[in-house]
Order: C-alpha cells, then structure tokens, then sequence
C-alpha cells in the first residue's frame, strides 16, 4: 500500500484546491519557511484520525480552516482526501485505490466520507488499524516522537511493536468486548 495523492481544499494555509501526488518510493518535501510543508503533514496525520487540535498547532479543530490572508478571504470549509493505492489489500476493504476524506466546517462539525461514501471517523480509524498508517503508528513520527519512543515505558512502547505486528486490532476488540 502507499500514499498515491493528497487533495487539500480550505486546510490552513492551502485555500485552493491543491493536489499533491507521491510516486512509489521516497519524496522529500522542501520548501522555505512558512510555505506549509508543516501544514501537509497535518492535513495527513487529521484524516488519519487525529483528534488533538493541539496536535495540529491550533487552539481548537476549525482552526484548521483556512482563516484568510490580505489577499483571500476566509473560508468555510476544510476538506481533505487521501487516496491510497491498495493494489495489495493491505487495507481489508475490496478496492484497488482507497480515499479517505475528512471535513470540518466553522462551527466545528465534521464528517467523514470513505470512497465518498459518509461514514464514522470510527470506521475509517477502524479501517487503518493494524494497517501501520494510524495517526499513532509508526509511520508517522513527528519532531520529538523519537525521544519520546526512547523514553516511554516498556507497555507504551509494546504498542508501537503490536502495531506493526497487526495484533493492536483485536486487542482493542478484546478490551472492547470486555467493557461490554
Ligand atoms: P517551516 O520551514 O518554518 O517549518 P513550513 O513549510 O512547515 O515552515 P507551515 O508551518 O506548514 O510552514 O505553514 C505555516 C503557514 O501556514 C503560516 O504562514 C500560517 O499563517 C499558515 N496557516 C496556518 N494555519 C492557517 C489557517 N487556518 N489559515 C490560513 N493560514 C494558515
Ligand atoms: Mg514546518
């Protein structure tokens, strides 16, 4: 599986709809300070579940809109889709290409759309676990992630090995079941 397009429209600093397409292998992202490099990592790591707004450097989630700039007006609308190639069925969901959407409007309410069909961001957090592409796993490590694995108590970094491993899924079914 890997990441193949990011489409942004309204998230922070990206107002007009941006596409940005990966090739398989590695890209590097560069540009000067302030031209939103941070910002696309953000738009990623939000549809992937996050739901921390400090986490994506705002005070609370619609901070994520596009506020305006001298140029532009504000919008009113954030949305941002990822589509996955799933040629391996990596994801257990029965398509070759897989996107991901989230939006969030001014007054905070979201929605969640998998193949642009709505759904829970449950279903689409679901849908990832195990997957190694959570906004907690290790695919994603932020400026400080590394000293923090280092640190972290033996359980806190199990979970990290029983991600990768593909077992976190039915340990969150199990604790699940037994809450019930
Ligand atoms: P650096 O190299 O300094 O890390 P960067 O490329 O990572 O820079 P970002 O942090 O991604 O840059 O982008 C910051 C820019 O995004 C700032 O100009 C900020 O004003 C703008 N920005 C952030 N949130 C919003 C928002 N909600 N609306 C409009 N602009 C925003
Ligand atoms: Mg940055």
């Amino acid at each position: 599986m890997h990441l193949e397009r990011v489409e942004m429209i309204g998230f922070k600093s990206f107002a007009d709809k941006t596409v940005i397409e990966f090739d398989k292998g590695v890209t590097a992202i560069v540009g000067p300070n302030g031209s939103g490099k941070s910002n696309l990592s953000e738009a990623i790591r939000w549809v992937l579940g996050e739901q921390s707004a400090k986490n994506l450097r705002g005070m609370k989630m619609n901070d994520i809109v596009f506020s305006g700039s001298d140029s532009r007006k504000p919008v009113n609308i954030a949305e941002v889709t990822l589509v996955l190639n799933n040629e391996d069925r990596t994801l257990p969901i029965d398509f070759t290409e897989v996107s991901l959407t989230r939006r969030i409007n001014r007054n905070g309410e979201t929605e969640c759309f998998i193949n642009r069909k709505p759904c829970r961001l449950k279903d689409l957090t679901d849908l990832l676990m195990d997957s190694g592409i959570g906004k907690d796993s290790f695919s994603l490590i932020s400026q400080g992630k590394v000293e923090k694995i280092f640190q972290s108590k033996p359980e806190e970094r199990r979970f990290i090995f029983e991600e990768a491993a593909g077992v976190a899924k039915y340990k969150t079914r199990k604790l699940g079941a037994e809450r019930k």
